[in-house]
């Protein structure tokens, strides 16, 4: 099974997803991680609770699915809006017009990597299978702001261009970041040319490294450095690996091309 240290590993009808646990006593906002378990979709790397639609599931499926985590995180459901990912740094102001697209009704854009919004009862979904999810709390201002951070969104700086988005339009200063599981740096070997561009842009020597003439990311540290650049200091690290833990989390490297996908859900609640 799933074991964590910050974050709750919470079983309810059959359906297990995660909490951190930095936001256990901020109430205004609902967020959540789905896992592989408790879903309907069939398949040894696509099952079960698939909540990607680039993943040659059913919509049938994929729809209850959603459905299934909703009821048992707390979130309302017909007001999903999800990112359409492509590894850009676009990112979308949601507002209620929004409510829906992606799952219950057709996007009406292709190129979204990031959700901002301080609207109530509005989820954001960002999806992931060990690219980073980076979820911006800010509490004082009552907004949310999440993004799907693979290596070229780190790379892009997008955690950094959520923020400012969020600053620029709910006056977003301090904030809780969670950088949600995502591949570790033990299970994220790329190549030296890769590795190269990297340290070209970046001077987080602890975050890019060689080591036996191999190279490597720590996509969720160099995020975190990112963020801190920004003069944010409380950030917390999932320390769950989705490929570490490919059994119970989706995991691109892990599971191949035909795996699920899994959902970081944030939800400003009514309060
Ligand atoms: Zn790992």
């Amino acid at each position: 099974m799933i074991i964590s240290n910050n974050m709750h590993i919470i079983e309810k009808e059959g359906v297990i997803y995660l909490k951190f646990k930095a936001l256990d006593n901020i109430d205004f906002v609902n967020m959540a991680v789905s896992t592989r378990l408790g879903g309907v979709t069939k398949g040894k790397e696509l099952g079960t609770l698939n909540l990607g639609t680039s993943t040659g599931d059913s919509m049938e499926n994929i729809v209850k699915n959603y459905e299934i985590f909703s009821k048992a995180a707390g979130f309302t459901v017909e007001n999903i809006v999800t990112t359409k990912q492509t590894h850009g740094t676009n990112i979308m102001v949601a507002s209620l017009k929004d409510a829906g697209k992606g799952v219950y009704k057709e996007r009406d854009y292709d190129s979204i990597d990031a959700i901002v919004t301080s609207e109530k009862n509005l989820p954001i979904a960002v999806h992931s299978a060990d690219c980073i999810p980076v979820t911006i709390v800010d509490v004082k201002n009552k907004a949310v702001g999440s993004a799907h951070c693979g290596w070229r969104g780190t790379f892009d700086n997008l955690a950094s261009l959520t923020y400012k988005k969020m600053k620029e339009l709910f006056g977003t200063e301090d904030a809780i970041c969670l950088i949600g599981p995502g591949i570790c740096r033990a299970c994220y070997e790329v190549s030296e040319d890769l590795y190269l561009q990297f340290l070209s842009k970046f001077d987080f020597k602890d975050a890019i490294i060689e080591e036996n003439n191999k190279f490597y990311l720590d996509l969720p540290l160099i995020n975190k450095h990112i963020l801190e650049k920004e003069g944010l200091k409380n950030i917390i690290i999932s320390d769950l690996c989705t490929c570490c833990n490919k059994e119970h989390l989706y995991s691109h490297r892990g599971l191949g091309p035909k795996r699920g996908i899994m959902a970081t859900i944030t939800e400003i609640r009514e309060c």
